[in-house]
């Protein structure tokens, strides 16, 4: 394994990597940093919790100067994946005298213009914000030489494209971009000829989304059980754990039902006022919250070592959530455990699912002796059709980014509509309705 000298990064970058643990370059960073360096092009994909943070971030900082304007700007799908980035450039950049300015939605305009006026040269963003700051001509993208797209499937896919190509056509077309994801479909493979230059891609494991380091199992069950379940499986874990749901409704339910139980629940959710989101996030990631309930604005990105268990209190409306949600744990090389709680009429997104886990997959029902009961009229329902259109197993089932066919250039009115619903708290989901998170 290389250490971060031999890539090449500046001393007042490894002295804080030094202090912050960072001994060796994880794969991903080894194979991207060289490559930015060079001003090249990257795609990045690597399994989830591998580091690819760092490997944007530590070239990004390296290449920077300071006091010579915003240079460097990423762009993520939630606030806070975004206010996440921004914390681990902040602590990378802690000897460099590089500055970072957070940008996103659901915070007073104020502080993030202070920030600004203080001067940045790296901005990181959620989209709907950063619009909302280039349009007022609080952020200049004339100077920037870095651009990344975190989470990029996502923020090339049908209800951020948009907004990224707004932000992208306001920078200079010397720059140097990288897209960085667990999961990189064929579809955002072809679509990034758009964006990128002769890009190097570096698919670590684009083959195997086994979930690496998590132990994963699956319980068929009534929904009106899930609870007792869910109670029974929390008792035993000595770490924290997230519990996804699939709507904020649920979301709710669950935390009022963990309160109830007395745990030390919080929850998220994109209704939740930015001020309680924030609270919530900054008390699991202190540890002073054990348990997380969450819809899919925390299934991306996030990163907090000590999760131990996720729970998926629904079953995922598509396959890629999946592996970004069981990918909360295992953090780092580190070792999880992932539960999907499969209701009788979530059987057959279930199962077009679970085609796509390479990995060992526990069959708890068979394991804890639980019979299954599935009455005839469900049976043939399947797939089901909750979320309001048909589930899709995978990305290449039909056209889903809004790349293709479509058409660019669209009137600023309708791009500033677009926009409301863009930023991470109501943004479009695959199937063009509100966002459930
Ligand atoms: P990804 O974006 O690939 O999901 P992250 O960038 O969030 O992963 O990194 C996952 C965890 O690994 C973080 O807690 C980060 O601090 C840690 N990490 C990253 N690179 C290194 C390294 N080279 N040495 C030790 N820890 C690292
Ligand atoms: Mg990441």
């Amino acid at each position: 394994m290389t250490k971060f000298k031999e890539l090449g990064i500046k001393d007042e970058i490894l002295k804080a990597l030094e202090e912050l643990g960072f001994e060796e370059a994880f794969p991903i960073q080894e194979a991207c940093i060289p490559v930015l360096l060079s001003n090249r092009d990257v795609i990045g994909q690597a399994h989830t919790g591998s580091g690819k943070t760092a490997a944007f971030a530590l070239s990004m900082l390296h290449q920077i100067t300071p006091k010579k304007g915003i240079q460097g700007m990423v762009i993520a799908p939630t606030r806070e994946l975004a206010m996440q980035i921004a914390g681990e450039m902040k602590k990378f950049a802690k000897y460099t005298g590089i500055k970072t300015a957070t940008v996103y939605g659901g915070q007073g305009m104020g502080i993030q213009l202070e920030a600004l006026d203080r001067g940045a040269e790296i901005v990181v963003a959620t989209p709907g914000r950063l619009i909302d700051h280039l349009k007022r001509g609080s952020i200049e993208l004339s100077d920037v030489e870095h651009v990344v797209l975190d989470e990029a499937d996502t923020m090339l896919d049908m209800g951020f494209i948009d907004d990224i190509q707004f932000i992208l056509d306001l920078t200079p077309e010397e720059r140097t971009m990288s897209l960085f994801s667990a999961t990189m479909p064929t579809e955002i493979l072809r679509l990034s000829e758009e964006y990128l230059r002769n890009p190097k891609q570096f698919l670590l494991d684009a083959d195997d989304l086994s979930g690496e380091g998590i132990d994963q199992a699956f319980l068929v069950i009534k929904d009106k059980d899930k609870f007792n379940f869910l109670l029974d499986f929390i008792k035993k874990v000595k770490g924290q754990v997230i519990v996804f749901c699939s709507t904020k409704y649920r979301t709710r339910d669950v935390a009022k039902f963990l309160h109830q139980e007395k745990f030390n629940a919080v929850a998220i959710e994109g209704d939740m006022s930015q001020h309680r989101r924030e609270q919530s996030m900054a008390k699991f990631r202190s540890g002073k919250a054990d348990i997380l309930v969450a819809t899919d604005v925390a299934s991306r990105g996030i990163d907090v070592p000590r999760v131990e268990l996720v729970i998926n209190y629904d079953v995922p409306n598509q396959d890629m959530v999946y592996f970004h949600r069981i990918g909360r744990t295992a953090r780092a090389g580190g070792v999880g455990r992932a539960i999907t709680f499969v209701s009788y009429s979530s059987v057959g997104d279930w199962n077009l699912i679970k085609k796509q886990i390479k990995a060992d997959l526990k069959d708890l029902n068979k394991e804890m002796g639980i019979e299954i009961k599935i009455p005839d009229p469900l049976k043939r329902q399947i797939p089901s059709r909750r979320y309001g259109g048909q589930t899709r197993s995978s990305y290449s089932r039909g056209p889903r980014y809004g790349g293709y066919g479509r058409s660019r250039g669209r009137g600023s009115d309708e791009r500033g509509r677009d926009r409301k619903r863009n930023d991470d708290r109501g943004r479009k989901n695959q199937y063009g309705g509100r966002s459930r998170w």
